[in-house]
């Protein structure tokens, strides 16, 4: 089955307000006979279920990006098939998986294999990654023709605004042609040949760290693939008992069948300019008010330089893609001469560089060179300590000495007690000594008396 699906149907007094805009944005462009032509289609509308074909990228052989562990086809089938398993979970939906395994299969057998099922929509899934791994973030291909357009580009507003609610950078929703006029890529070119809407998905970049912690894991992949179920069953205006859930007054944004061909942009930004607002000379820090403008589709980063354009920032977010001037600080090297200068993005990675502003050299101690210093006193500081240390353990040293000292002073008392027992023993003697000679000299008196008396009888 071909056009729109039941979910339609059940809406179509809260639609009335989105059809009537549509109208009189299809008039304003000059468009009634396409408009009528849709809005005659919307009013045919069939009870059949919805048939979704879900279209992992790559396979087999064909790998997609590779980046560190990360296989683009091996994600691409995880996403695909919770994406599936969250949508069967709606009323009023058939689901087809292009592949269920690791095959490779050409983009025309995609598209004939979603014809064949009756498909009202396919979804390409895909990751993506740069050549230069610079850039991030998520963004949905369409058709550049007709309802295919307007069909594929109502779905991805949805999309993306979810991928945005998740936390991802929008590099929003873009045609591309080749070289012979039809869309650039091979299965959008396919499914309008066979009158099938389509979209393709490029939910982030496997190379970048901004994007990264988005897939690094399967519950991650698998939480994309609840998410294209839920933007996908909101598109349809589905609703699901199990997951208490009610879509079917949901209304996605009207955008008029094109009469003409939707083509990319393919010039850069019509304006980019820098003024230098302020410049602290003791930090370094430079602030920069950027004023640029794609009329085409629109700004999505920038990068700036203090070197004149030498060496580059990364890409950074633009700041809010409605504002065409904002300004940003950047830390600028001190003794050098400062010439900055911004290069503005727009929404298909081409770039317009600003005007040069050359500033006063500044001659302040970088974060770098003071942590350095901040070592050195550190060490310093501690080397003092070693030393106060080992002074204080070389006192301790000495008094532990002198009290060992006094310790063996204590212990060597017993020989000063014997020293003074040999003193006393001397002394004993020495009074010993001297009563033996007062008895010697008093026996010598007696014995001279008794021969006194002898020679006086
Ligand atoms: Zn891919």
């Amino acid at each position: 089955m071909r056009g729109t699906g039941c979910g339609w149907i059940d809406n179509k007094k809260k639609t009335c307000g989105v059809r009537v805009w549509a109208a009189v944005l299809l008039l304003a462009l000059g468009l009634p006979a396409q408009g009528n032509r849709a809005l005659a289609k919307e009013e045919e509308l069939s009870p059949d279920p919805v048939v979704v074909v879900i279209d992992p990228g790559h396979g087999g052989d064909n790998l997609g990006a590779e980046y560190e562990d990360y296989t683009e086809k091996e994600m691409t089938l995880i996403v695909a098939k919770a994406m599936r398993e969250e949508l069967e979970k709606y009323e009023g939906v058939t689901v087809y998986l292009t592949r269920e395994g690791d095959e490779e299969l050409s983009l025309d057998e995609r598209c004939a294999y979603a014809e064949s099922v009756g498909a009202d929509f396919m979804f390409c899934l895909h990751f993506n990654m740069s050549g230069e791994h610079t850039l991030f973030g998520a963004e949905c291909w369409v058709s550049a023709f007709g309802e295919y357009y307007s069909k594929g580009y109502s779905f991805a507003s949805i999309e993306i605004d979810m991928l945005k609610e998740l936390g991802l950078y929008s590099r929003g929703i873009k045609t591309r042609l080749n070289g012979r006029g039809s869309d650039y890529y091979g299965i959008l070119n396919h499914s309008v040949e066979r009158g099938l809407p389509c979209v393709l998905i490029e939910h982030c970049h496997l190379d970048q760290e901004n994007d990264q912690p988005f897939y690094d894991h399967d519950e991650k992949l698998r939480a994309f693939g609840r998410l294209d179920a839920t933007a996908a069953a909101k598109y349809f205006r589905l609703r699901s008992e199990e997951l208490g859930v009610d879509y079917s007054g949901y209304e996605s944004l009207a955008v008029p069948v094109p009469s003409g061909v939707m083509r990319p942009d393919q010039s850069e930004p019509d304006v980019c300019m820098i003024d230098v607002t302020d410049q602290d000379m003791e930090t370094g820090d430079v602030t920069v008010e950027v004023s640029a403008a794609d009329y085409d589709s629109g700004m999505l980063y920038y990068t700036y330089s203090y070197d004149n354009g030498e060496t580059f920032s990364g890409l950074q977010k633009w700041p809010d893609p409605e504002a065409d001037t904002f300004r940003f600080t950047m830390r600028v090297p001190p003794r050098i001469v400062p010439q900055i200068v911004v290069n503005g993005y727009n929404g298909y990675d081409l770039y317009r560089t600003s005007n040069v502003v050359s500033l006063p050299s500044m001659d302040y101690k970088t974060e770098e060179e003071l942590a350095a210093e901040q070592a050195q006193k550190e060490a310093l500081e501690s080397v003092s300590d070693d030393v106060e240390k080992e002074a204080g353990s070389a006192d301790r040293r000495q008094k532990a000495e002198l009290k060992q000292v006094d310790l063996h002073k204590t212990e060597e008392e017993p020989v000063s007690f014997s020293y003074f027992l040999g003193v006393c023993g001397v002394c004993a003697l020495l009074v010993l000594g001297m009563v033996i000679s007062l008895i010697l000299i008093l026996g010598g008196r007696h014995k001279r008396q008794r021969r006194r008396r002898r020679r006086r009888r």
